[in-house]
């Protein structure tokens, strides 16, 4: 925890280093030579169409799968050996979907952001402050004891938000979260992401909506397979980077109807 520390504040280190990545769960590759850095303090929007590698990516940026080739950095250490867990607030593809069934309330689910911080299994007063700070922060904390199952989408987004700012994460990654929500919840939240972003922790996005994504981030990366653009939100809307990894997506659909 403390080298991932000392590597992350040398100043113009990335992030997340991903180099030469090349991944399949079989023989066929799900991402080929994919090279990509995240910039501490950047908000990366990661687009392509359904079943182009994007949660395999971010699975493989946070350390959760190891490359076939290549190599992946995050924090500076090797991601697969990173196991400072409260560095990152990673909320996966349908994990709220999930929740709906979660017999536990929000303040529970929140509390959990501090237990790899928590000394001895025991909250401390600086553990409860956190909370109380994440719930204030999203503007949940009137629903503190409600149970998680019985909130609406764009509510039990934000109680995943706050769980990951109570740990007092650097790194926040959302994996497609406003599915479900609801148009006017889902700007709210995105507002929400890029005022976090803005305080300075770092954002990795996957979204299928391309003007959210052009909106609040600050670069973009468009992956079909492979990697068809990685910069700033102006150079991709001007090149045809999208329309190329799309047009791939005849192809791609054809093996996979999920
Ligand atoms: P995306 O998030 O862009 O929709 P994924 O990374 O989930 O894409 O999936 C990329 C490809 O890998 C798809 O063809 C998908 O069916 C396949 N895939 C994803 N997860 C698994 C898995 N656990 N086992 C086998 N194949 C998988
Ligand atoms: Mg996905």
């Amino acid at each position: 925890m403390t080298t991932a520390t000392t590597e992350r504040e040398r100043a113009g280190d990335p992030l997340i280093s991903v180099d030469d990545v090349t991944f399949g769960y079989g023989e066929i590759p799900v991402l080929e030579s994919v090279s990509i850095d995240v910039e501490p303090g950047s908000f990366l929007g990661l687009v392509g169409p359904n079943g182009s590698g994007k949660s395999t990516l971010l699975d493989l940026m946070l350390g959760l799968r190891r490359p076939d080739s290549g190599t992946v950095s995050l924090f500076g250490e090797p991601a697969h050996e990173f196991d400072a867990g409260e560095r990152i607030g990673y909320v996966a593809q349908d994990a709220t979907k999930a929740a709906r069934d979660m017999p536990v309330t929000v303040r529970e689910v929140v509390e959990m952001g501090r237990y790899p911080r928590r000394l001895f299994g025991r909250f401390s007063t600086a553990d409860r402050r956190a909370v109380e700070e994440a719930l204030e922060q999203v503007g949940i904390t009137d629903l503190a004891s409600r149970r998680v199952g019985r909130l609406s989408g764009g509510q039990r987004q934000r109680v995943f938000i706050a769980r990951a700012l109570a740990s007092e994460a650097d790194l926040l990654a959302l994996d497609e979260p406003t599915v479900g929500v609801d148009a006017e919840s889902r700007e709210e939240f995105y507002s929400l992401i890029h005022e976090l972003n803005a305080t300075g922790l770092t954002v990795i996005l996957i979204e299928h909506d391309i003007g959210v994504v052009t909106t609040h981030a600050t670069d973009i990366a468009c992956i079909n397979r492979q990697l068809y653009f990685d910069g700033n939100p102006e150079e991709f809307v001007e090149t045809d980077a999208l329309s190329q990894a799309y047009g791939k997506d005849q192809h791609v659909l054809q093996h996979d109807h999920r």
